[in-house]
C-alpha cells in the first residue's frame, strides 16, 4: 500500500477543544466545516460530541451529513442557506441557520416552519464580506423577534484581522457591533480562533473555534498548549546516489554540490502537498531533520538523505509534530488552513 498516511489524533482534538473552551469561557462551537478542515467531519464530530456545545459547518449538506451520522448537538450553518427551498432541510434536520442577507431573512420569515428555529443573525461590523450593516441590524433583529417561528436569536459578527493581535481593526469592529446591539436581546458571538486567543474582549456567549481546534496557532505565539491533530507522513520508496553537479527532478531545479543520496518519497502535489513550498522545505526523516530537494512532482517528492537516514523505508514527516504545517504553508505563500483542507489520496488513520 502507498505509505502516505494522515494520522488524526482525536485525543489532541479533545484536548484542544477543552483548552479553547477554558480560555473562551461561555459556550464554544467546534467548527467542522470543509470536512473538519480536511480531518474528517464525521469522525471529528463523534470525538467531540460529548464535550462540545455545538458544531458549525458551512453548508446545509455538511450539516445533514453530521445528522445522518447520528450527531445530535446543535449545528450552526455559517453561511445560512443558498436558496429559500433549503429551509425545509434546515427545519427537518434541526439546523441553526445564519442569516446574513435580506433575501435569507425574508425567505426565513416566509417559510412554513414545523418547529421553532434558532437563528444566528450576522452583522457586517467592518469586514465587508457578509452580514447586515450595523444600521440595518436592528430592523432585521426586530423582524425575527416578531416571528412566531423564531425560538431565539444569536447576534454574531466575524473579524477580518483578529490574527494580527496588535491591529486596531478588531477593537473597531467590536465597538461597531456593541453599539448596534446595545438595546437588542439575545446572546452574542464574535470570536474565531484568533479572536479567542488574542482578544479577551471578544470572548462573548459563544466562541467559534476552527483552526486552533486542529492544533494550529492562528498567529505565532498564540497558545503554547495546542496539539497538532493531523500528522502527515510517508516513506522513502526509492534511493539513488548522485555525483556532484547532477540535477534532480523537473526543471533541474536542484543540482548536487557533493555526492548526494536522494530519497524519493510517496507524496506530491496531487496529495495536497504544496508544490510552491518545494526545494529546501523542512521534513523529518526517521525523526531527524531533513529537507526537500528539487521540485515537488504530482505523486512524488525528493529529499536529501544523510547518515542519520536509513534510505528505502525511512519514515518522513511532512507536517505534524516536528514540522509545522504553518511553516510549510508560509513557504508556499499560503496559510495552514488551505494545506489541511487540501489533503487527499492519503490513508486516514484515526487514533483515539
Ligand atoms: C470558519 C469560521 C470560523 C472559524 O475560524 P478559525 O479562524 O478557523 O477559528 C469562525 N467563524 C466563522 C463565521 C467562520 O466562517
Amino acid at each position: 500500500m502507498r505509505p502516505l498516511v494522515a494520522a488524526i489524533r482525536l485525543a489532541h482534538l479533545r484536548h484542544n477543544y477543552e483548552t479553547l473552551k477554558t480560555i473562551h469561557g461561555g459556550r464554544l462551537l467546534a467548527v467542522v466545516k470543509a470536512n473538519a478542515y480536511g480531518h474528517g467531519a464525521v469522525r471529528c464530530a463523534r470525538a467531540l460530541a460529548d464535550l462540545t456545545d455545538g458544531f458549525a459547518v458551512a453548508t446545509p449538506a455538511e450539516g445533514i451529513e453530521l445528522r445522518q451520522a447520528g450527531i445530535e448537538n446543535p449545528i450552526v450553518l455559517l453561511e445560512g442557506v443558498f436558496e429559500a427551498a433549503e429551509y425545509a432541510e434546515v427545519d427537518a434536520y434541526r439546523l441553526w441557520p445564519v442569516v446574513q442577507t435580506q433575501w435569507q431573512l425574508e425567505s426565513l420569515l416566509a417559510h412554513p416552519w414545523q418547529r421553532p428555529v434558532s437563528v444566528w443573525l450576522k452583522m457586517d461590523s467592518g469586514m465587508h464580506r457578509a452580514g447586515f450593516f450595523p444600521h440595518n441590524f436592528a430592523p432585521a433583529h426586530q423582524a425575527l423577534l416578531q416571528s412566531p417561528h423564531v425560538a431565539d436569536i444569536v447576534n454574531m459578527s466575524h473579524f477580518a484581522r483578529a490574527d494580527e493581535p496588535d491591529h486596531p481593526m478588531t477593537a473597531q469592529q467590536m465597538q461597531a457591533f456593541d453599539t448596534a446591539v446595545a438595546d437588542l436581546s439575545g446572546a452574542c458571538s464574535l470570536a474565531n480562533s484568533a479572536g479567542i486567543l488574542a482578544h479577551p474582549a471578544a470572548r462573548r456567549d459563544w466562541g467559534r473555534a476552527g483552526i486552533a481546534l486542529y492544533g494550529i496557532e492562528p498567529f505565532p505565539g498564540a497558545c503554547a498548549d495546542l496539539r497538532p491533530v493531523m500528522r502527515l507522513s510517508s516513506r522513502v520508496f526509492a534511493e539513488r546516489t548522485l555525483q556532484p553537479g547532477e540535477p534532480v527532478g523537473y526543471g533541474a531545479a536542484f543540482v548536487t554540490e557533493h555526492s548526494t543520496r536522494v530519497g524519493v518519497v510517496a507524496c506530491g502535489y496531487a496529495d495536497g502537498y504544496p508544490r510552491a513550498s518545494g526545494n529546501g522545505c523542512p521534513v523529518t526523516i526517521d525523526g531527524h531533520a531533513g529537507r526537500i530537494i528539487g521540485r515537488v512532482s504530482m505523486d512524488m517528492l525528493t529529499v536529501q538523505l544523510d547518515d542519520h537516514h536509513q534510505g528505502v523505508g525511512s519514515e518522513v514527516e511532512l507536517w505534524g509534530d516536528r514540522v509545522s504545517v504553518a511553516e510549510v504553508a508560509e513557504r508556499a505563500g499560503t496559510i495552514a488552513y488551505e494545506l489541511l483542507c487540501n489533503v487527499k489520496r492519503a490513508t486516514f488513520v484515526y487514533q483515539e
